[in-house]
């Protein structure tokens, strides 16, 4: 928390410097940055008084690296130097690329990894976190420009669904672009915000967002200024372009246009479906014929494309376990909501009227720029900290294949939390560590988020080691985790990206797991560490034995060794409660010979030798 600050006695009160910061909407199609601008927070336009920048980047014969408009000229040019839908390719394998049913024209780099596409372009290998770099120098030189001086920070959104590999790419593109990055935003929450729903006390929305190409509902819920998204949905191929398709082929069909391209005829059919927004009616002449198209034409010729759209909401606020009546509020996203169709379907499926009186376009952006703002500090008493949680909880393997968890779910971030860990072993030197997300108790049923080990531990008896383990997740939602020993101060960290996404439904359904297992959970639980009790005291008393043979009395041995078989002979199969019975026993039949070892160690110990070697 920031200190409170004190006035000097008799000074007047500085005015707070007002710091620069920007909301980036970094689109698969355009992107847009936005800024408080007086009062408001706006988009910032070019020189032109463009505010979309279209997310193509150029890289030309002379070494020079073109965004935007003049780079979208050269797309049917030059595809193999002009990169689209960089955003697209984020985070993912080139395996993975290859499975998306987007044609990508390009040459990847072949000295490159798998886990790391590159594409070949005449100014050399160039990664998606490169090419979304450039598109974000544009928009902070832009904005530093209209600004009148340096950026201090930046909200950068990104979709609800990206998962940790595409959220880092997102940061580190920003990084590369010279940007601080105060914080990466999901794309529904920022529209959610730029109509201020954040401020009420609790509620759910929904955001439809229906672009050129992809469509994506989002469920949120909102509970004392906490955002969580209670389900995502969508169809990467559902957009505008299907609408100027189906109005296109009706268009041809109609003019029996022979003499016009495809080209031209989805051109116009694209101008008309802008007008029909805006008009009831339009004449327009093609091949040379008079025509007239009403918005009910236009409708019914394209009623397939959004009746897709409202089946995938209907589907996404069953999965939020949510019904119709119990949203209330609606932000349309994406220029296709302009079309007055989408907007009755919307308003009929809801039985309420959606938000729209924000640009769709620049809604998402919008939002960013608010919250930039008020990250930045420049935030008067009444505006708020947007607060963001962990949905599944984290943790750490321990033995018996357990998980542990360090961060409970639903946490509110950023977070750290630490705890302490100990050696198994006697003389154990290295620690292997496994990071884990989920509910469940045994590391099978969570997800593997990553590994990693500590070495340089002192070797001591099993259990004298202290191991601090610490977990932080950032504002972004980026996992650290180190792992300390406390008297030499060897170290080992890991920043986890998880290279598979986490989705909302698998949260979902690993959350519902968890529930429905409660019972058999803990019950594995008890079974498996009462199994590593039984280990642990049968490998220490093995040792013992070895150690100090002349310390065991007549006949004690034998009845060690008669228990130590009792307890092995359960190890695999028997109950929680028979090993903790025969551990027990073990324990009591071994109990004379450990307290006559303990005395001679330190008897031993006052003339010199350690003890920690008991
Ligand atoms: P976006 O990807 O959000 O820029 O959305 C672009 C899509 O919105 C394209 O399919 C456009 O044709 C469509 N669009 C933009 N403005 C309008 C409008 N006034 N009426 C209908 N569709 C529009």
């Amino acid at each position: 928390m920031a200190l409170l600050q004190i006035q000097e006695p008799g000074g007047k009160p500085a005015r707070p410097k007002h710091r620069l910061a920007v909301g980036i909407d970094l689109g698969t199609t355009n992107s847009l940055v936005s800024a408080r601008c007086g009062l408001k927070v706006e988009s910032l336009p070019d020189e032109t008084g463009e505010c979309l920048l279209p997310s193509i980047v150029h890289y030309a014969d002379g070494g020079q690296v073109y965004v935007g408009k003049r780079a979208k000229a050269m797309a049917l040019v030059d595809p193999a130097n002009t990169i689209v839908s960089a955003k697209r390719m984020l985070g993912k394998s080139l395996s993975e690329l290859r499975t998306l049913d987007h044609y990508m024209p390009y040459e990847f780099d072949a000295t490159r990894d798998d886990t790391a596409p590159s594409i070949m372009t005449r100014a050399g290998s160039k990664d998606p976190i490169s090419v979304s770099a450039e598109i974000l120098k544009v928009l902070k030189a832009r904005a530093e420009e209209t600004l009148n001086g340096r950026l201090e920070g930046a909200v950068i959104t990104v979709p609800a669904y990206f998962n940790d590999a595409q959220r880092q790419q997102t940061k580190d593109a920003a990084e590369e672009a010279g940007l601080n990055v105060l914080r990466l935003l999901n794309e529904p929450t920022a529209a959610a915000v730029a109509y201020g729903l954040d401020t009420a006390d609790q509620g759910n929305i929904v955001v439809f967002d229906l672009g050129g190409g992809t469509f994506d509902v989002s469920v949120l819920s909102l509970t004392r200024g906490v955002f969580e998204v209670l389900a995502t949905g969508g169809d990467t191929n559902l957009g505008g372009d299907d609408f100027d398709r189906l109005f296109a082929e009706w268009l041809k069909h109609q003019a029996g246009a022979d003499g016009l391209s495809e080209g031209e005829i989805m051109q116009c059919a694209n101008e008309i479906k802008h007008r029909l927004s805006e008009e009831e009616a339009v004449e327009f002449t093609l091949a040379s014929q008079a025509m007239t198209v009403t918005r009910e034409q236009f409708a019914a010729l394209t009623s397939e494309p959004l009746e897709r759209a409202m089946r995938i909401c209907r589907r996404s606020l069953r999965d939020a376990k949510l019904t119709n009546e119990e949203i209330d509020n609606i932000v349309l996203v994406g220029g296709s909501t302009r079309m007055p169709a989408v907007r009755v379907a919307v308003a009929e499926f809801f039985g309420r009227e959606p938000l729209t009186s924000i640009d769709p376009d620049k809604v998402v952006a919008v939002g960013a720029g608010i919250q930039a703002d008020v990250l930045i500090g420049n935030k008067s008493e009444n505006d708020f900290l947007l607060l963001d949680v962990t949905p599944l909880s984290l943790g750490i393997e321990t033995m018996g294949e357990l998980v542990e968890k360090i961060i409970p779910r639903n946490t509110t971030i950023p977070v750290s939390r630490a705890q302490e860990f100990t050696t198994f072993k006697d003389g154990q030197t290295a620690m292997a560590l496994h990071v884990m997300q989920g509910e469940r108790e045994s590391v099978a049923d969570c997800r593997s988020l990553a590994r990693f080990t500590l070495r340089g531990i002192p070797a001591m008896v099993a259990g004298a080691a202290k191991i601090r383990v610490t977990f932080q997740v950032d504002a972004d939602g980026l996992l650290s985790v180190s792992a300390e020993e406390t008297l030499t101060g060897a170290k080992a960290e890991i920043q986890v990206k998880p290279s598979y996404g986490l989705e909302a439904d698998t949260i979902k359904s690993m959350l519902q797991e968890s529930q429905e297992h409660a019972r058999e959970d803990m019950e594995l639980r008890s079974l498996r560490e009462a199994k590593v009790d039984a280990i642990q005291l049968i490998d220490a008393i093995a040792g013992a034995v070895v150690a100090d043979p002349e310390l065991l009395e007549e006949g004690e041995e034998a009845r060690i060794n008669e228990a130590v078989a009792k307890l092995i002979a359960v190890l695999d199969e028997g109950s929680s409660a028979q090993l903790t019975k025969l551990t027990q026993s073990l324990n009591e039949v071994s109990g004379d010979f450990a307290a006559r070892r303990m005395d001679a160690h330190i008897g031993r110990a006052l003339q010199g030798e350690r003890i920690d070697g008991v």
